[in-house]
């Protein structure tokens, strides 16, 4: 059986104790994976500040060819690389692909960001009295930064910590989520092959709560950058002190669809928004609010698409929505699911389990306090509800303490405006889904959904000090 061992100063260590790695889809045992100790992380934190010693002193250009070196690499491992998808997180061999396709992309985007890091000059003689000075910025790198990572996106979004702190001259000790390591271990190896010296990345396995306290603690980490649920990154927060942190949280994202949307063009969208990855998407659509006037069309034909996705093994080409994470989940939606139906709401379509899936499930006649409107679902539920006006819908979605993305289809220009400005959320998706991301953009929640931004630019914002250097002209 194979074995996934901790990946410290460039070797494979295995440990005392493994866990056992099960495939959602099937439950067989893909691997033993380890499971490092408090020693093994405080070593890795160790060996990752003493690379940063040198590493931070590497050329912008060399930091940006083994950036591009991980590019190529992972181009031509593609479909092994979503293969390992399909087996440990039990995506979809299309999403997969798609998710390797982003990641390269990331990559590429953090390399041309290692070699733009400016500041900018202070006009220092606009103070009175100051004639003789010059004065202007730079950022610098922090040092070690503690990464630690879902399940639900393992290898983008382990590039949204790695490919920045790279680029600028952090070193990462990175603590992928227990159900998809073999992701996160893969780019050890990509990442040796491509030149990164011994130490700037390290990999440590195990559970996420029994090594929090020295991976978000240490003194010599410097960053936090945690994705995850809003749970586990609050308590995060409450434990860092001075440290920087990024915190990406999750949501329960609202699309609005008023009158003049062409319903039909916009559907095959809405549902693979819905439904993509069995809905454990942080920006997954979760709540439709459709105009009164195009409720009952737009209601049915979402049903019917919704009732055409095939269910099955995420290695098959064909299937739509696989299994979810861990059985407990499929106990957990099945429980919300039944809740909502007590108290008045109706299943459309789907509702049905097995012990691993569950069908892709459209409801109506929610209220706002269920659990299935409130909180995140994460699994494939969407709830479609009704509106009279724009400032009821934006109302509504406003209601949820959760705010990521949120969108509006609207050919009118002065509502998608109104929109723009008065939803509470990190971004506003102008005619499309909320779940619509590319990897340069700014991304981050507000409210509850999370801290700071990523998208490369902003996290190597994150991930930097500016510092301030002036100097006097004469003694
Ligand atoms: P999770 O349970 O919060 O786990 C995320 C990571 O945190 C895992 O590596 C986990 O390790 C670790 N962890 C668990 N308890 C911890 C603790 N006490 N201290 C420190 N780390 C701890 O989340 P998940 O189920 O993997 O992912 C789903 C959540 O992520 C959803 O809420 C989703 O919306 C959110 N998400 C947000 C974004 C975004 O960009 N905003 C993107 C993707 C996902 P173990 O696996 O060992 O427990």
């Amino acid at each position: 059986m194979k074995e996934a061992k901790l990946w410290i100063d460039g070797a494979w260590e295995s440990t005392a104790e493994t866990s056992e790695l099960k495939a959602p889809y099937t439950g067989e045992i893909l691997a033993k994976v380890a499971k490092a100790t408090v020693a093994d992380v405080e070593r890795a934190i160790e060996g990752a500040h003493k690379t940063f010693q040198s590493f931070k002193k590497m050329p912008a250009y060399e930091r940006a060819e083994i950036l591009y070196k991980v590019v190529t690499i992972m181009r031509e491992r593609k479909q092994e690389l979503a293969e390992i998808l399909a087996s440990e997180a039990a995506k979809p061999l299309a999403a997969g692909l798609g998710e390797i396709d982003r990641t390269i992309a990331t990559y590429q985007f953090a390399a041309e960001a290692a070699k733009q890091s400016t500041g900018e000059t202070i006009p220092m003689d606009a103070a009175p009295g100051v004639t003789d000075r010059i004065g202007y910025t730079k950022r610098v790198p922090l040092g070690v930064v503690s990464a630690i990572t879902p399940f639900n996106f393992p290898f983008n979004l382990v590039a949204h910590k790695l490919g920045p702190a790279f680029a600028v001259g952090n070193t990462v000790v990175l603590k992928p989520a227990s159900q998809t390591p073999l992701s996160a271990l893969v780019m050890a190896e990509i990442f040796k092959d491509a030149g990164l010296p011994d130490g700037a990345l390290q990999i440590v396995t195990g559970s996420g709560g029994e090594l929090s306290d020295t991976l978000v603690t240490h003194p010599l980490v410097k960053k936090v950058t945690f994705t995850g649920s809003g749970a586990v990154g609050l308590k995060i927060k409450e434990k860092i002190g001075l440290r920087k942190i990024t915190l990406e949280l999750g949501s329960n994202a609202a699309v609005i669809v008023e009158p003049s949307t062409p319903i039909e063009k916009i559907m095959a969208r809405c549902v693979g928004g819905a439904f993509g990855f069995a809905g454990q998407v942080c920006i997954s659509l979760q709540r439709i609010y459709v105009h009164a006037s195009i409720y009952e069309p737009f209601t049915k034909l979402f049903v019917e698409e919704t009732a055409k996705l095939v269910i099955g093994n995420p290695l098959d080409e064909k299937t739509d929505v696989s299994a979810m994470i861990h059985p407990d989940e499929v106990s957990r939606i099945k429980s919300w699911i039944d809740d909502a139906k007590r108290q008045g709401a109706i299943v459309a379509t789907g509702g049905e389990f097995t012990d691993r899936t569950c069908t892709p499930t459209v409801m109506t006649n929610v209220k706002p306090h269920m659990k299935v409107v409130c909180e995140e679902t994460f699994a494939p539920i969407v709830s479609i509800v009704p509106y009279d006006t724009l400032d009821e819908a934006i109302a509504l979605v406003n209601e949820s303490e959760l705010a990521l993305n949120a969108g509006i289809y609207t050919n009118v220009l002065t509502d998608a405006m109104k929109a723009a400005e008065e939803i509470e959320a990190g971004a506003v998706i102008i005619n499309d889904i909320p779940t619509f991301r590319v990897d340069n953009m700014p991304y981050g929640g507000v409210k509850m959904s999370g801290y700071g931004k990523e998208g490369i630019k902003y996290a190597v914002e994150e991930m930097t000090d500016l510092k301030f250097i002036t100097m006097k002209l004469n003694y």
